[in-house]
C-alpha cells in the first residue's frame, strides 16, 4: 500500500506501520502468556508473574520487548533467566502484523488476517516447546474459519475468497455466495486435514511408527476452511520442504545418523500458512505463468 494513507489522510505511513507494530507487539505478549499457560490448563486470567518464582512483574516491565532488555533477561526477585522467548515473541508479532497490514491494507478482512496470524504463532511456539498442538486452539480455530466463511459473503458485498474463482468451487453456479464459501471451505478443510492424516497413515502402515500427530491434522482442518484447497495446500508444500530442509541439517549435524525424533511440524504449517495467506496467490500465478505451459 504506498503512501495510500498519507496521500488520503495526510497521516504519515511510517507513523500508522509504527503503531501496528506496537500493536502487534502488545497482542505477542498476551501470546506469551497462552504459550505458556494454555499447554499447562492454567487461567488466561492477565496477570503477570514470573514463570519460576511466581512473583507479580511490575507494569512497566511488562512494556513489550523493553521490559525484558530492561530486567536483563532476568527476574528482579529470584534472579531466573526470563527465556528470550518472551521477546521474540513480541518481536516476531509486532513484525508480522505490520507484513499482514502491508499485504492485506485496510479492508473488512484484515481483523480476520491478524487474528489467523497470530494463531498461527501462538500454535507454533506451543509445537516448538512443548511438542503439540491443543486442541482448546484447533476446534475453536476450525469453527471461527467456517463462520467467517460463511458470514463474510453476506455480510459483505462483493467478499469472495480467492479458491471461489477457481475450480472446482467456481462450478457451483446459481448458489448463494456463502454456500458456495461454505462449500470452498469445506474442501479445503478436507484437503488440508485430509491429505496430512492420509501421509500419516500410509507412514505408519509402512514403519509402524506415528509420523506425526493429529494436532497437525486438526491444525490444518483449521487453515483449510479459512484458506481454500489451493492456499492448503501450498501451505503443505511450503511446511513440508521447509521441515525436510531442516530435517536434513539437523541429520547432518548430529552425530546419532538414524535419528529418529520428530520435528514440531506445526512450527513449519504454521509459517507456511502466513506466508500462503499473504503472498500464496501470487506463488502460485508466479508458478503458473513461468512453468505451465
Ligand atoms: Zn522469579
Amino acid at each position: 500500500m504506498p503512501a495510500l494513507f498519507e496521500a488520503n489522510f495526510g497521516i504519515p505511513d511510517t507513523f500508522l506501520y509504527a503503531i501496528v507494530f506496537i500493536w502487534g507487539a502488545v497482542i505477542g505478549s498476551f501470546l506469551n502468556v497462552v504459550i505458556h499457560r494454555v499447554p499447562n490448563e492454567l487461567s488466561l486470567l492477565p496477570s503477570s508473574k514470573c514463570p519460576k518464582c511466581d512473583n507479580g512483574i511490575k507494569p512497566y516491565h511488562n512494556i513489550p520487548i523493553f521490559g525484558w532488555l530492561m530486567l536483563g533477561g532476568k527476574c528482579v526477585v529470584c534472579k531466573n533467566p526470563i527465556a528470550w522467548r518472551y521477546p521474540a515473541v513480541e518481536l516476531v508479532t509486532g513484525l508480522v502484523f505490520v507484513l499482514t497490514f502491508s499485504q492485506i491494507g485496510l479492508s473488512a478482512f484484515l481483523p480476520v488476517a491478524l487474528v489467523f496470524v497470530a494463531t498461527m504463532i501462538a500454535l507454533l511456539f506451543i509445537d516448538a516447546e512443548h511438542m503439540i498442538l491443543p486442541n482448546v486452539i484447533t476446534y475453536p480455530l476450525f469453527v471461527a474459519a467456517l463462520a467467517v466463511r460463511i458470514i463474510y459473503p453476506i455480510a459483505i458485498e462483493g467478499a469472495r475468497f480467492s479458491d471461489m474463482n477457481f475450480a472446482p468451487v467456481n462450478y457451483l453456479v446459481g448458489y448463494p455466495e456463502w454456500a458456495v464459501s461454505l462449500a470452498g471451505a469445506l474442501l479445503g478443510a478436507l484437503a488440508g486435514g485430509g491429505s496430512l492424516w492420509l501421509v500419516g497413515a500410509i507412514w505408519k502402515a509402512l514403519r509402524g511408527v506415528e509420523a506425526m500427530g493429529l494436532g497437525d491434522v486438526k491444525m490444518l482442518l483449521g487453515v483449510g476452511a479459512l484458506l481454500g484447497w489451493r492456499l492448503t495446500l501450498l501451505t503443505i508444500f511450503l511446511g513440508a520442504f521447509s521441515g525436510a530442509l531442516v530435517g536434513v541439517v539437523m541429520i547432518m549435524k548430529s552425530k546419532d545418523r538414524d535419528l529418529q525424533t520428530q520435528l514440531p511440524f506445526g512450527i513449519f504449517l504454521g509459517i507456511g500458512s502466513i506466508v500462503a495467506l499473504l503472498f500464496g496467490e501470487r506463488m502460485i500465478s508466479w508458478y503458473v505463468s513461468n512453468f505451465i505451459p
